[in-house]
């Protein structure tokens, strides 16, 4: 995961706006695409990868004005994939009146977000869930699909199981059978392993429902455009402050908390971080380019 724009509202000199990519498997996730998120994406790890899809959590300009430029960027560069974009019926619009006409060269898909299964791939699933902000708006989580289990060679070799398409058959989680004989995985497989998990709130207060949304993501990408002193601002502009991530995620039992989207006027994320973790025991600023790695659950 890697923070490609982290300020609130407008961009400063250090900070871009809202953008967060997940990398996995060769392919390149967005969240949110504040305007000049395609240059941070140049200057970051990510060099000229091109997402796939896009998740947007609402149509407020400093979250979805990049998304335009970065498209008929893709349409130069002559992509021939196409990319689906995801979010509220508003986004949907902008999407249209901007590209309708664009003569893109690869197809753009918009899917309206209502809440609930977004995405269902091999490999995983995205979901949204609605947000408590000005207008419609969505956070979303990313969960893997659950892995089998370690392979033990040695088990398999006392078992008398021959090396080859049976191992594999195991290790898939199916029984096998040979010389009149069954095997079943349980025998030479561990466990299940569970798939990593990862979760963006985009803009929003604190409530109960993205509380349960979030239950036990590896790695919680926050808002957190104010610390403490602004708590009436949090309230009255619906954000949240660096403490409420913290006691969210803490509530929820997140693993690992990303700050992010900073106000101008709090420029020390230093602060923030310092806050929310009063609640949670691994809080990190998620400035812009730096990225968050999620290791295999064992
Ligand atoms: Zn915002
Ligand atoms: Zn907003």
């Amino acid at each position: 995961m890697t923070i490609l724009g982290s300020s609130a509202a407008m961009p400063t000199k250090r900070r871009g706006l809202p953008a967060v990519a997940v990398e996995r498997e060769g392919e390149l996730l967005l969240f949110d695409c504040g305007e000049g998120t395609q240059r941070q994406m140049m200057n970051s790890r990510l060099g000229r990868m091109q997402p796939s899809k896009i998740f947007v959590s609402h149509a407020h300009g400093d979250h979805v004005l990049g998304l335009f430029g970065l498209l008929m960027t893709l349409g130069m560069s002559d992509r021939k994939a196409p990319v689906k974009v995801f979010g509220p019926a508003e986004v949907g619009d902008m999407v249209e009146d901007v590209l309708g006409g664009a003569g893109l060269p690869f197809e753009l898909l918009f899917e309206r977000v209502t809440g609930g299964r977004v995405v269902k791939e091999k490999g995983y699933i995205v979901r949204a869930q609605r947000s408590d902000h000005h207008g419609e708006s969505y956070a979303y989580r990313l969960d893997e699909a659950k892995r089998p289990g370690r392979f033990n060679p040695d088990r398999a070799k006392e078992l008398g199981v021959p090396e080859g398409p049976l191992w594999h058959r195991l290790q898939e989680g199916k029984a096998v059978r040979f010389h009149g004989r069954e095997v079943r995985p349980g025998s030479v497989v561990g466990p299940w392993r569970m798939g990593r998990s990862f979760g963006y709130s985009g803009d929003t207060r604190p409530s109960g429902r993205l509380q349960r949304f979030f239950r036990g993501v590896d790695l919680l990408v926050f808002e957190s455009t104010y610390t403490s002193e602004y708590q009436d601002e949090a309230e009255e502009y619906g954000h949240s402050t660096a403490a409420e991530a913290g006691r969210l995620a803490a509530r929820a039992g997140v693993g690992r908390l990303v700050l992010t989207h900073f106000s101008p006027r709090v420029p020390d994320a230093g602060l923030a971080v310092k806050e929310a973790s009063r609640y949670h025991a691994d809080v990190s600023a998620g400035n812009d380019f730096e990225s968050f790695d999620l290791p295999l659950h064992d």
